[in-house]
């Protein structure tokens, strides 16, 4: 799916060793690249164990096995080594499958439904209704995968709770999801479309008709409705409408004029054009395949000159809407986002 992976840079990740626009940048990436989740994983069970690995003081005698070591011949002073190596591959990956079942068995737990208000716990089941009026507040509990938290106002819905999918739908009001399961696993239905969570933290404000935002805080969040689908990573937004295609994301920190051109369905192109910087390719990305020909051909050109377009990227392929190239570019250009 991926041209390019963050695996040099997961080591430094784990270890927090990155700029936090680095680590931003890089846990986006892994957040939707399965083969870089598994590698993370790796690299934290193997720091994890050198982490607890006793420290004991050396015997005098080691230095004698040392020298005696140096004084053999190669193959067999790294054979050991080799086997160390490999006996921790083989664990770190064992533990990562292990991690997995863990993960998506443990998705059968049933919802919890918690009352702000001190009050006890209740479990609730798929098909039951939860409403908040102007001065409650509630957080459903997804076993261990995550939380929700159900602002004051609020009608939401379990729709399902299975190993594969749960499921709400958010009849109306405000919910503050922060899920840490495996992508593609919580959905949420709105009037106007659904949230797919690609391992995230997000808020999503809906009125009954459909008409709201969704912001997003960590990772990525998929809104998808009418055959059309909004990527929206850390730091951005977007709008969700009734009988509409999702609304074009925007980073949160984009100029006024650029948010402003994007506010109603008729969006005026020619400023979004003039005020995007680099890091807003998100939005010009998003609108290759939401305008005509022609206003396609301004988009490339304007997002090819704000980052060098990538080999195996050609205009006419844009221009055709190629899915291939549109999903390579999008996979370059987040490294800016
Ligand atoms: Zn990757």
């Amino acid at each position: 799916m991926f041209s390019r992976h963050a695996s040099r840079q997961l080591a430094a990740l784990v270890d927090a060793e990155l700029a936090s626009h680095a680590a931003q940048r890089v846990e986006r990436h892994v957040a939707t690249c399965e083969r870089c989740r598994a590698e993370q994983d790796q690299v934290r069970f193997s720091m994890s164990m050198l982490d607890h690995l006793p420290i004991a003081p050396a015997p005098d005698t080691i230095w004698t096995s040392i020298e005696a070591a140096l004084n053999e011949h190669r193959p067999y002073r790294s054979a050991p080594t080799r086997r160390w190596r490999l006996a921790l591959a083989t664990l770190a990956v064992a533990a990562v499958g292990a991690t997995y079942w863990a993960v998506t068995h443990r998705l059968e737990t049933q919802w919890e439904l918690v009352q702000i208000h001190g009050k006890p716990a209740v479990r609730i089941a798929a098909g039951k209704w939860i409403e908040t009026d102007s001065s409650s507040t509630a957080t459903v509990k997804v076993g261990d995968l995550g939380s929700v938290e159900v602002s004051t106002n609020t009608r939401l819905r379990i729709v399902a709770a299975q190993p594969r999918q749960h499921r709400l739908a958010l009849a109306r009001g405000e919910i503050h999801a922060k899920i840490s399961a495996p992508p593609r696993l919580f959905f949420v239905d709105t009037p106007s479309g659904t949230a797919v969570d690609l391992g995230c933290e997000y808020s999503l404000q809906s009125d009954e008709d459909g008409r709201g935002l969704l912001q997003v805080t960590r990772g990525w969040v998929s809104f998808q409705a009418n055959g059309l689908e909004s990527l929206v990573p850390a730091g951005a937004s977007c709008r969700t409408r009734p009988h509409a295609t999702p609304g074009v994301p925007y980073f949160d920190d984009a100029p006024e004029n650029l948010k402003q051109a994007l506010a109603n369905s008729d969006i005026k192109l020619d400023i979004i054009l003039t005020e995007a910087r680099v890091r807003d390719t998100l939005t010009l990305w998003h609108l290759l395949p939401r305008v005509g020909l022609a206003d396609r051909a301004r988009i490339y050109d304007r997002i090819a000159a704000l980052a060098p377009v990538p080999a195996g990227v050609s205009r006419q392929k844009v221009l055709d809407l190629d899915p291939n190239t549109l999903t390579l570019w999008k996979d370059e250009l987040a490294w800016k986002w």
